[in-house]
């Protein structure tokens, strides 16, 4: 047990991101491959204060920094370009999805849908920030770089590829039986995630667009057995210069060039699906009757498990919630408009809302699209915002100071996903039954604020474990605290009482919840 003694009082937050003076160089931002040109309101080389991530709050206004950077409940301080004063973020859960990779997910305190990812490895520090209409994206300018740069993008201005995203593949195979679930696996997806060369910090990447869809699936309603890991990650030192995204998918479906062996691949990491992360270009002419809308945003085959593959621009994935929409088609969905691909499941759809009057108020769900919704849409740019939640008409949020249902009678990809998700977790059978619960789990009281330990028992056949907690003794709305391979954490209880539980998963899916403890807040160090 630590003690007083152990903590050093600090008068002030340190903030985790601090902005450079220095100017940034042209090369540099095009190294970072921010790709966006059209919509990068501003630049800059950023420094990092790891001490940012150690620290606890005190009273009498004071900060206690501690040594643990895997702590969830706790508030990190950042500068962001044009923005006044330090940002606070609130770290809901701490996730190690990917060797070597620690990952921070949240939201902004006071605006509750201004979420955040951000993911810090030996290779450096990404990170994705909303803020209102503008994203803050972190990244090193390369492979391995020490210097990092911070962009502030408008997601207004983001170039719209107005074409359809998705692809019919050659290899068609028809599923039965879709609704039967009981005859499908456990909505546990594996991922193998392709780098062309040149897109550096691939396992940031995947941490990133790995904990951003667990995120979203979890905020949308959608059952917690439904959720994605990577599988495995393969460089193919391949570079398609002149391709286009959907010629690029029309190679893993026809399983040539780089892609020859993609079934023998899928198979040696226990994927399921396949995706492939490209360079974006925004310069490149894709189709010429359509414009140059270049090699922008992703494309995907739906639902099919003779071509369960999807490719995304690099930008994009994290810019525009594209790795997400591109999951989204491969999982069965349809855009808010177009006919659903799985005609009996008609609600298998996003959701879109057009303010006619105030166009900017526009909105739609991640399966939203450009080209074929009801979205305002005028040339390249669009108004109409992707926000980051599947379509559930049982969801109200606060969206620009009004409450908005995220769904009708017809949009439920909450549900959707709940029967799609485990029949494509089935696309490469079930190896190995989930493993038992890791009980016994217990929580101790570091007698200094809200800091507390909480460890579990490992269990054979795991290969991570999830820690929940909730608020309520009956374990209603259970929130992720962390997801990784240790079988002990750190947390921070803000407020109140904490229920905590643990599960123990492995490729076939997660235990059931563990015995329940509890963690809580005393008010000074003891
Ligand atoms: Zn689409």
């Amino acid at each position: 047990m630590l003690s007083a003694a152990n903590y050093q009082a600090l008068d002030k937050r340190p903030d985790f991101v601090n902005l450079s003076p220095q100017p940034i160089i042209q090369n540099h931002l095009r190294q970072a491959n921010l790709g966006q040109d059209a919509a990068l309101v501003s630049a800059n080389y950023i420094n990092f204060d790891l001490n940012a991530l150690n620290i606890v709050k005190g009273n009498k206004g004071r900060f206690h920094n501690i040594k643990n950077t895997e702590m969830s409940g706790q508030e990190i301080s950042l500068r962001l370009p044009n923005v006044e004063k330090p940002v606070l973020l609130y770290v809901d859960n701490v996730q190690n999805l990917v060797k070597g990779v620690v990952t921070y997910t949240g939201y902004r305190i006071g605006q509750v849908n201004d979420f955040f990812i951000l993911s810090i490895a030996d290779e450096g520090v990404m990170a994705k920030i909303n803020y209102g209409k503008y994203i803050y994206i972190i990244k090193p300018i390369k492979s391995k770089s020490v210097k990092h740069t911070i962009a502030q993008l408008d997601k207004t201005l983001i170039i719209k590829d107005i074409r359809d995203d998705v692809a019919k593949a050659v290899n068609q195979k028809k599923l039965s039986a879709v609704t039967e679930k009981s005859n499908n696996g456990s909505g546990h997806v594996k991922v193998l995630f392709y780098f062309e060369n040149g897109v550096w910090n691939q396992s940031l990447y995947v941490s990133l667009i790995v904990s951003e869809m667990n995120a979203a699936l979890s905020r949308s309603g959608v059952p917690t057995s439904n959720t994605i890991s990577s599988a495995g990650i393969k460089l193919l030192g391949a570079s398609f210069t002149g391709l286009c995204k959907d010629g690029i998918l029309g190679l893993m479906d026809a399983r040539q060039g780089a892609f020859a062996n993609i079934d023998q691949d899928l198979n040696a990491y226990g994927a399921d699906i396949a995706v492939t992360l490209i360079k974006t270009y925004t310069g490149q002419i894709c189709d010429p009757f359509s414009g140059p809308v270049g090699r922008v945003g992703g494309v995907a085959y739906p639902y099919n498990p003779g071509s369960p593959f999807a490719v995304f621009a690099d930008a994009y994935a994290l810019g525009d919630l594209t790795a997400l929409h591109e999951l989204g088609h491969v999982f069965g969905g349809s855009h808010a408009i177009m006919q659903p691909y799985i005609i009996r499941n008609r609600y298998a759809k996003g959701f879109t809302m057009n303010n006619s009057i105030t166009p900017s108020d526009s909105w739609q769900t991640i399966m939203g699209s450009y080209g074929y919704s009801n979205c305002n849409f005028s040339g390249v740019y669009s108004t109409c915002e992707r926000l980051d939640y599947f379509s559930n008409p049982n969801k109200v949020i606060s969206y620009e100071g009004n409450n908005i249902t995220l769904g009708d009678t017809y949009s439920k990809m909450y549900l959707w996903l709940d029967i799609g998700m485990p029949v494509v977790s089935n696309y490469k059978g079930l190896p190995i039954p989930p493993p038992p619960a890791p009980n016994p789990i217990s929580a101790t009281n570091e007698s200094c604020f809200g800091l507390n330990s909480v460890t579990w028992t490992a269990q054979s056949g795991a290969t991570e474990y999830k820690l929940y907690k909730s608020t309520s003794s009956n374990f209603t709305s259970p929130v992720m605290l962390y997801n990784g391979t240790n079988t002990t954490t750190a947390v921070n209880v803000n407020s109140g009482l904490w229920y905590l539980r643990a599960q123990a998963c492995n490729a076939s899916g997660c235990s059931v919840y563990s015995n329940q403890v509890t963690a809580y807040r005393i008010s000074n160090c003891l």
